[in-house]
């Protein structure tokens, strides 16, 4: 049985990255390795003892891009968590948890009418938990909120850090589309959530899937988990990718209406994609961020009956089913993710940041 710390260790945001209005001048963020105090565990609060965190690119929008945090530095970041609990709540101790990236409040409209994912009132880790984050030994988190983890097999629990975000913000973008079997779907960007976006999609029902990304090893790989076609959309523009799409379409009898796009690169020439595919019937689903805009005759959207659809976080009731997709290896998250010592975490959110890794990683606590 894991111990109850007297003091939680973390790697604490102490300031992001700033810019000196007047000069330009970039001042760097800082990372400290500190101690924090184990607040006094509420009714249905429990302690977390962190098997691992995932670097997201949210995290590094706090910590490079001038993205807000809701709790002001300083506090520690991370959000996709996985762990043990060790105080709190008698009948959670000794269980294995995934700790869901957002948490709804439960009580607010919007949470009684199922859209819980977008309360107002959410908390989450490393953003608006106060100072509490995932980089760190341990968490306070409320019980409610938890999933359980059971027969795990050989897969880490750590890896399952994973499945608080990477893999559940897309599932609850498949149910924003109202994917379905026998849907054609378009996956735009296929990094650390894009990958689960089509692994998800074949697994949901999705009869073709097709991934675009600038990446050809990615896509390689892709073509073993889940996608039927890859499109390497580097160099080209958005007319050409349309116009191979075509060319599938028309090689494979596929119809030019109805599909479903899913914009997961959250970057300028992947939204432009998207936008461009968008036709007759279809759905663009926007699941990745960027601060950029565009330029479109929204008029189309009338012309094509289609819809353009945001979607934000997942709500924690679906966690068991995409826990359970996981473990059954619908969902293949071995092959997509790798694991660093947290103390390595200053080096990783810089390599991080500089190109969009691979494979997620995951930092685990070695304080
Ligand atoms: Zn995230
Ligand atoms: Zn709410």
């Amino acid at each position: 049985m894991a111990e109850v710390p007297d003091k939680i260790q973390t790697w604490q945001m102490v300031q992001p990255t700033s810019r000196n209005k007047e000069t330009g001048e970039v001042i760097p963020g800082k990372l400290e390795k500190t101690t924090i105090p184990v607040p006094e565990l509420r009714e249905g609060e429990v302690l977390v003892e962190i098997a691992g965190c995932g670097v997201c690119h949210t995290d590094l929008g706090f910590f490079y891009d001038g993205v807000p945090n809701v709790s002001k530095p300083p506090l520690t970041l991370g959000h996709e968590i996985a762990g043990t609990v060790v105080a709190g709540d008698e009948k959670w101790v000794g269980k294995e948890v995934l700790i869901p990236a957002v948490m709804p409040c439960r009580q607010c409209y919007l949470c009684k009418t199922g859209r819980g994912n977008r309360c107002l009132n959410q908390k989450m880790p490393g953003n608006s938990m106060g100072i509490y984050g995932g980089f760190s030994s341990h968490i306070p988190v409320p019980s409610i909120d938890l999933c359980e983890i059971k027969n795990r097999g050989d897969i880490p629990l750590s890896h399952l850090a994973v499945v608080a975000d990477a893999t559940t913000t897309p599932y609850q973008a498949a149910k924003r589309a109202a994917l379905e079997n026998g849907d054609n779907v378009v996956v735009i960007g296929v990094g650390g959530v894009g990958q689960y976006m089509v692994q998800e999609a074949k697994a949901l029902g999705a009869s073709t899937v097709i991934a675009i990304d600038i990446v050809e090893e990615r896509l390689k790989k892709m073509l073993s988990y889940g996608a039927d076609f890859v499109i390497n959309s580097s160099g080209k523009g958005p007319k050409d990718i349309s116009e191979e799409l075509r060319a599938i379409r028309k090689q494979h009898q596929l119809p030019n209406y109805g599909w479903k796009i899913f914009e997961v690169s959250g970057t300028k020439p992947g939204q432009e994609i998207g936008l461009n595919l968008l036709g007759f019937t279809g759905k663009l689903i926007i699941v990745g961020f960027g601060m950029q805009k565009l330029e479109y005759s929204i008029s189309r959207l009338m012309a094509f009956d289609a819809e353009m659809i945001g979607t934000w976080a997942c709500l924690p009731e679906y966690y068991p089913q995409i826990l359970e997709m996981v473990l059954s290896k619908k969902v293949e998250i071995e092959p997509f993710v790798q694991t660093r010592p947290m103390s390595t975490i200053v080096e990783t959110f810089e390599e991080a940041h500089k190109v969009a890794p691979d494979k997620r990683i995951v930092l685990t606590p070695d304080f």
